[in-house]
């Protein structure tokens, strides 16, 4: 522990330290990002894997082969299910953090996005649609 960069998923479980640069950040729309956060789309952040260690808790990996044709392995807390970072034999010295994971959620700066040709039309968030600024009432 130190005065790096910290997140942990939901429940608290698994807690990570990052103590390196931050690299840029990036939308994916691929379906298996779609599947695996939930959502419309995943927002990872580059991490240098050897500057990254998980502090606490053990999480879970789960390996497929994306629509790339590349190896991810995606881990996740065991616990409550939060997905936490992707890795790929294709970059080892990278981890993909999701950005929702941090802390410091000002650290994520988004560069760019990817996969597009499968965004899905509700991936962008339409400015009159009814807004609450807190809770949905
Ligand atoms: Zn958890
Ligand atoms: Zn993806």
């Amino acid at each position: 522990m130190g005065n790096g960069i910290s997140g942990h998923c939901l429940c608290g479980n698994v807690a990570y330290e990052y103590l390196g640069e931050v690299g840029p950040a990036g939308y994916c729309h691929c379906e298996d990002c779609r599947r695996c956060t939930g959502s419309a789309f995943n927002i990872s952040v580059r991490f240098d894997a050897s500057k990254f260690r998980i502090i606490s808790g053990d999480p879970k990996g789960f390996t497929k082969l994306g629509e790339s044709g590349n190896e991810l392995t995606r881990h996740f807390c065991p616990e409550c299910g939060s997905p936490l970072f992707t890795s790929s034999p294709r970059h080892p010295d990278c981890v993909y953090v999701k950005a929702g994971s941090l802390d410091d959620p000002t650290l994520v700066r988004p560069e760019h996005q990817s996969w597009t040709a499968s965004a899905v039309s509700w991936s962008r968030i339409e400015r009159e649609i009814a807004s609450f600024a807190k809770g949905s009432t």
